[in-house]
């Protein structure tokens, strides 16, 4: 019901036409769903005191490691969804999503040791789009439509929860402006009832994305890489490397649009897309015995975590060019993260801002989070597009230069700026404001952009 009201709406729009002094950067597809950020889209300058680097000691991002947010998915979880089970059916305890999550709090640990800031898409046994199942004795909160394709909860056997829930997942990661995503796994080799006692780990990401094989293929492998190594030196058995490859699972793939022959299944896609690049890790395999012994140890759990993060310093150490943004304003009391809204809907949705306080000004904090001095001639580019969605799931067709100076910052410098903009929709639009120069754009390089909401005056 809510989503065909979605698509009527999404017919309104009109065309654009741009005031822009260096042009579009973006070279956005067009959807035929964007709204003029026209004329009346002016900006005043304002550009605030440059912000040192603060430097430290960690070995993930040496200039501004709080600057760094990791986004750490530790699989499955809540009362049905256990991922594979333990093969001598010992019961929930040892299965995938206990020992998932031992290893994403384990990863936590390290990280924030290290001065990252870190979001979790749980910490506990829980799920974000509901758990409500009494018949299989589970009597969490009601399901929730997410992605809005008016299915929620799992199929009738119990067995396959619909992808509400990692919907949800990405939403809250998107909305934080992660750095990147990793989603935690344990493999169970099995074909056609036949159990491979082997353990092996592997690393899936996606090569569709803009940023695709620049950053997404080498994130994967760096993490494949930690994970090999920590995990053979923890492991008194043999292990195999199964590599890294291009799949298109959920949690790692582009927003789909349209079906394709590789795509053909809307119900296993996101609508809404990581807008950062994302891995899925399984770091090993619960069928050898061994390994899921060694997988439900802390050894094994910490050789799991540490490798990961070690697949992380090598990552942001060969990451030119990436910025953080923050709009200065109250963002609720997980101030990262959206505080979940109640209902039947997805949980997660951009930050509201009024149309009164953008023509006002809205200070931003922009951060060098990359390894380059930025280029001095970066600027800001922003565009609108009317949504009834909680955020957009690609930028905007224009982006517009909005006037506004951006300091060639050095990595972990950072800059208040002032964004004033007059809104040309009465309507609820999202605003997309992200940093580029005409050859690159930074939300194109996966950098999450800002995203703001206002509705109606
Ligand atoms: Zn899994």
């Amino acid at each position: 019901m809510l989503q065909s009201a979605r698509r009527q709406f999404a017919a309104l729009l009109g065309s654009a036409v741009l005031l822009s002094a260096c042009g579009p950067a973006t070279p956005s597809p067009s959807v035929g769903e964007s709204v003029a950020p026209s004329a009346s889209m002016a900006a005043s300058s304002g550009a605030g005191e440059v912000v040192p680097a603060p430097g430290s000691s960690s070995t993930v991002y040496e200039p501004n490691p709080g600057a760094i947010v990791v986004a750490i998915d530790p699989g499955h979880g809540g009362c049905l969804d256990w991922g594979v089970p333990d093969p001598q059916e010992r019961g929930a305890a040892f299965s995938e999503k206990v020992m998932a999550l031992a290893i994403g709090l384990e990863l936590k640990r390290l990280l924030e040791e290290q001065g990252i800031t870190v979001v979790m898409t749980r910490e506990s046994d829980v799920a974000l789009a509901g758990d409500d199942y009494p018949d299989l004795g589970c009597n969490g909160p009601p399901f929730r439509d997410v992605n809005g394709d008016g299915e929620t909860g799992f199929d009738p056997e119990g067995k396959t929860r619909t992808h509400d829930e990692l919907q949800a997942r990405l939403d809250l990661v998107n909305l934080a402006r992660a750095d990147l995503l990793v989603s935690i796994h344990i493999n169970s080799l099995t074909q056609n009832g036949v159990v491979f006692e082997i353990a092996a780990t592997q690393t899936y990401y996606t090569d569709e994305t803009p940023w695709g094989v620049s950053a997404t293929q080498h994130l994967a492998q760096q993490v494949q890489d930690g994970v090999v190594g920590a995990m053979d030196r923890a492991a008194p058995y043999e292990r195999q490397d199964r590599a890294i490859s291009a799949v298109n699972f959920f949690i790692v793939a582009p927003p789909l649009f349209a079906t394709t022959p590789d795509r053909p299944d809307p119900t296993k896609q996101p609508r809404r897309g990581a807008l950062m690049p994302a891995v899925l890790t399984e770091v090993g395999s619960i069928t050898l015995a061994a390994e899921h012994d060694l997988l439900l140890s802390s050894a094994g759990q910490a050789a799991a975590a540490q490798g990961i993060a070690s697949g992380f310093d090598g990552y942001f150490a060969n990451r030119p060019l990436a910025a953080r943004f923050d709009a200065l304003i109250p963002l609720g009391e997980a101030g990262l993260v959206p505080t979940a809204v109640g209902g039947s809907g997805p949980p997660f949705w951009g930050t509201g801002v009024r149309r009164a306080e953008l023509s006002v000004g809205v200070p931003m904090r922009v951060t060098n989070t990359g390894t380059k001095p930025w280029p001095d001639d970066l600027r800001v580019i922003a565009g609108w597009e009317l949504s009834t969605e909680p955020y957009l799931r690609q930028a905007p067709a224009a982006l517009d230069d909005i006037g506004l100076d951006v300091p060639p910052l050095a990595p972990g410098e950072s800059v208040v700026l002032v964004v004033k903009l007059d809104v040309p929709v009465s309507e609820r639009g999202m605003l997309w404001i992200t940093l580029g120069n005409g050859v690159a754009s930074l939300d194109d390089l996966g950098s999450a952009p800002l995203q703001l909401s206002t509705e109606g005056p």
